[in-house]
């Protein structure tokens, strides 16, 4: 699906500091901050720091030097959330049916304990 970028989508809020979050990280190419809705004991979003809408249009448009960026992000924050000894999940919804709710690309990082079977019954 080619959905154009809409600045005013919540995250893009949040990345411009109009609305709060509970932020966990930020650098140049990613930012990470607690989901308002937890799903697991720890539900982290990590989105970048550009304007993609999802997962596919980061891995098309996005730089060699941002997709770097992004999943170094990842990286050190699931090592700074102590998510590698027992490992986590993470998800990209993507569209409708992946059931995306908010059109700039986010990656859930779920854990901090057993997440549950891969996609519900
Ligand atoms: P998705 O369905 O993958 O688009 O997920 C969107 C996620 O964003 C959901 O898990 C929501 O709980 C979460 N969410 C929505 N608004 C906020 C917000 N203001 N701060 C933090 N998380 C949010």
């Amino acid at each position: 699906f080619a959905m154009a970028y809409d600045d005013q989508n919540i995250f893009a809020k949040i990345l411009r500091g109009e609305i709060p979050c509970d932020k966990v990280y930020e650098d140049e190419y990613a930012m990470a901050f607690n989901d308002i809705a937890p799903k697991a004991p720890v539900h982290i979003l990590v989105i970048p720091t550009g304007r993609y809408v999802s997962i596919e249009d980061f891995g098309a448009r996005a730089s060699a030097e941002e997709v770097q960026g992004f999943f170094a992000a990842v990286a050190k924050i699931v090592n700074e959330q102590g998510l590698t000894e027992n490992g986590f999940r993470s998800i990209a919804n993507t569209g409708s049916d992946g059931g995306q709710e908010v059109a700039h690309f986010h990656l859930h990082i779920l854990g901090g304990a057993p997440v549950g079977p891969m996609v519900a019954p």
